[in-house]
Parts: structure tokens; sequence; C-alpha cells
């Protein structure tokens, strides 16, 4: 079990390689070098990354593979994929984006279509191995870690992208969910390491919707868990391009709470001029709260009850019994 873990890390690592140096050195991604210049990204980001190229050809990765490695072992790092009894590459004509654990190792990709392509997913990550989990994996997690470390502080960001721009504007302390919701198991991994989380949502409609959904699971989790959504539609890299670190910063300062922000959310939608208005604030905010296990230990729900008790100016005792009436 233990020799076929490392043989996988081996052929994983090796592919890595060979995308990498594909993406450096041949003619066939000539497109790609010059689609990852137009957004932006040096040299260094490229080496540092070690992004690739997979060119247009099925059997690619597999007519190299021929004497190294045995296809059953491709298949287990879930390089290549069958169909119809036959075999073929997992990532075709994509710009690769190698996932690495947190010792460094490559666990699997997320490949990319370049501009004019006609494949329909713009993204594709490699189907789940013994080595690679997403509900767990947290990408460029080999490179944050110490500076999630040293800030006490770790940004989560939702596109390969978004993170590597990050790091190239010197922000190191980021990583990315890999196109998966964020997950119980990301913030426990990153709760090691750093007590504030600061969640970045896309300013798009769909980052609006994961950042309510991320609040409702982390409420009671012992973290600083802060949600920053960017303005116009933007995404960090975009937010990046466009104003630089210095912004990020500054406008990563004001994210509010989690809870906070899920407040407002809700005030936003029903206002609280009214008793209705106020009774429907109470109502949304009471089946946040009810989605989370009640923990006899935390004080986690006994401030958000007392924190709701007195926006709403309703007595902490009724929020309390309506809450377990909910609850049941
Ligand atoms: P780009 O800036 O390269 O156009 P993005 O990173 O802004 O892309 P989004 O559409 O915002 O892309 O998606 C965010 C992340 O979700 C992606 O980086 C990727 O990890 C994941 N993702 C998006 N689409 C898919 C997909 N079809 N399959 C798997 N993961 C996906
Ligand atoms: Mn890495
Ligand atoms: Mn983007
Ligand atoms: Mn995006």
């Amino acid at each position: 079990h233990e020799t076929n873990r490392a043989r996988l890390f081996e052929v994983l690592q090796w592919a890595e390689e060979q995308f990498h140096q594909t993406l450096m050195k041949s003619p066939a991604a000539q497109p790609a070098r010059e689609y990852l210049k137009s957004r932006g990204m040096t040299a260094e980001t490229v080496t540092q990354f070690r992004l690739g190229f997979h060119p247009e050809n099925w059997e690619w990765l597999i007519d190299r593979s021929k004497g190294k490695f045995a296809r059953e072992l491709l298949l287990e790092a879930r390089l290549i994929g069958e169909r119809d009894g036959r075999q073929f590459d997992y990532f075709v004509n994509r710009v690769m984006f190698p996932i690495h654990n947190e010792r460094g190792q490559a666990v699997s990709f997320g490949g990319r279509i370049l501009p004019g392509s006609n494949d329909d997913a713009k993204y594709w990550n490699g189907p789940e191995s013994a080595v690679f989990h997403k509900s767990r994996l947290l990408f460029a997690i080999d490179h944050a870690r110490d500076a999630i470390r040293e800030s006490n502080e770790a940004f989560i960001v939702e596109g390969y992208t978004d993170c590597i721009a990050c790091h190239q504007f010197g922000i190191a302390n980021v990583v990315g969910t890999l196109g998966t919701a964020l997950t119980d198991d990301h913030v426990s991994a990153i709760k090691r390491f750093a007590r504030k989380v600061i969640l970045v949502f896309d300013g798009d409609q769909a980052g609006q919707a994961a950042a309510i959904r991320a609040v409702e699971k982390f409420l009671l989790q012992d973290v600083d868990l802060r949600i920053l959504t960017l303005p116009e539609l933007m995404d960090p890299a975009d937010f990046l391009e466009r104003q630089g670190a210095q912004a990020f910063r500054e406008i990563a300062q004001t994210a509010p709470e989690a809870w906070d922000y899920r407040f407002r959310a809700a005030k936003a939608k029903f206002g609280l001029n009214s008793i209705d208005a106020r009774q429907r604030v109470l109502d949304e905010m009471l089946s946040v709260l009810s989605c989370v296990p009640k923990m006899a230990t935390s004080v986690r729900e006994p401030l958000l009850i007392a924190n709701l008790a007195q926006r709403l100016q309703v007595p902490d005792d009724v929020i309390r019994r309506q809450l377990s009436e909910v609850r049941s």
C-alpha cells in the first residue's frame, strides 16, 4: 500500500514535469504562454507554481509514459481515464495547474481551457484518488503555510488564478478551494495555522450565494471568520490587476465578521423598519442558527443570541426559546 502511494506521487511528479517543460519549451504551447502572459502572470510565477500545458492529443501522456510507468498507475493517479474500453489522457489542450499537498507533492491538477476553445467546461479537476481528496485539500497550501502561520491570518479564495495572483502580488497567506464548496475539513485544516480566516468570494451572484452558505457552516467553529466580497463583479485576480495589493489589504481590513455579514444580508432583504420586517429577519437568523448543532460548551451560541437580541430589541430568552422550537 505504501509503495503504491510512493509510486503515485512519483508518476504525478513526472506528469507535472512533462506539462511544465512543455509549457516552457514546446512550440505547441505558444498560445498557452501568450495566454498566461496576457493574464499578467510572470515567468517567476509560472515557475513557482509549476504551471504547465497539455497539448491537443488524447494519448500524449500515455505515449510519454511508455516504458516508464504502468498503465494501471496512470489510471490510479487519475492522469488518464477509460471509456468504451479505450484509454485516453484526462486533460487535453489545457493549461495545467498542479495541485500540491502540504508537503509540496503533486496530487492532482486543475486544467483550464484556452480562450477560443470549444470545450464548454472552463476548468476541469482531476477526479479523487488515494492521494487526492478535494474536500480536504487547499490549493497552494504548500506555498502559503508559513505566511499563514506568521500572520495568524489566512485568505481563502475561489479560484486558482485568484490564489496565484495574490501570491504574485506579495500576499502569500492565501489558499484556494478547488471549485468545491468550502468544507469543515478545509476550515479544520486552516485552523491549525491561523485564528483569523478571511473568505474572499467573487463579486458575482455565485460568489454571494457561496458566502451566505459558508456562514451557516462555520458559525460555531472557533475561528475568527470574516467574509470579504469584492465590488463590481470582480474576483481577487481582477481586483489586484486593477487596484493593486495595497487596495486589497485595505478592503480586507473592512471584511465583516461572518455573523455580521449574514445579519446584514437578512436586513438588506427585509429591512428593519416594521414589526413584520423584524420578525422576518429574526426568523431568517433563527434558521441560520438552527443549521448548526447546539454545542453545550460553545460560548458562541449565547454570544450570537445576545447580539441578535440587541439588534432586534427582543429579549434573549425569547430568542432562545424560539430557537429550541425551530430546532425540534
Ligand atoms: P479565470 O479567471 O481563469 O477565468 P476563475 O478562477 O475566475 O477563472 P471561476 O469561474 O470564478 O474561475 O471559478 C472559480 C474556481 O472554481 C476555478 O478557479 C476552479 O477552481 C473552479 N471551477 C470553475 N469551473 C469549474 C468546473 N467546470 N469544474 C471544476 N472546477 C471549476
Ligand atoms: Mn504548489
Ligand atoms: Mn477570474
Ligand atoms: Mn472567478
